[in-house]
């Protein structure tokens, strides 16, 4: 995709980012507003819009996507408590960057799922 994709500029590092954890075909940075204690986002370096894009053109990815976001939520503290694991998805579903992202949110009760 390159320029016109802000998560491609931050793979390129065109634009900084607080990377927490890099693998040959992923990446986990903070989220720059974060809404919980702990709020990473974790990309394929490769472009997928969104995550239905991924799953169904590189589902091996899609799981190394999931991998990471899993090793991510060990490194921060994150597996005894739990924590929520979400793709916003078009527009409905409040995708604001069009580079698939998983959110990693935890560090405190998330209460439900409120749309
Ligand atoms: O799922 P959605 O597309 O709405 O989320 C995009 C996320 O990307 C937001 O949580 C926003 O804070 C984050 N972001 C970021 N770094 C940027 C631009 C956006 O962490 N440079």
């Amino acid at each position: 995709m390159g320029t016109d994709c802000l998560f491609c500029r931050i793979v390129a590092g065109e634009i900084p980012a607080t990377i927490v954890r890099e693998t040959a075909t992923t990446l986990a940075f903070r989220d720059i507003g974060p809404k919980a204690p702990v709020h990473v986002l974790v990309i394929p370096k490769e472009h997928y819009a969104d995550v239905a894009t991924l799953a169904q053109g590189d589902p091996t990815l899609a799981g190394e996507l999931l991998a990471t976001a899993a090793v991510v939520a060990e490194e921060e503290g994150l597996t005894a408590d739990g924590f929520r694991l979400m793709f916003n998805t078009g527009e409905h579903g409040g995708q604001e960057v069009f580079h698939v992202h998983a959110h990693l949110l935890g560090g405190a009760p998330l209460g439900p799922m409120i749309c």
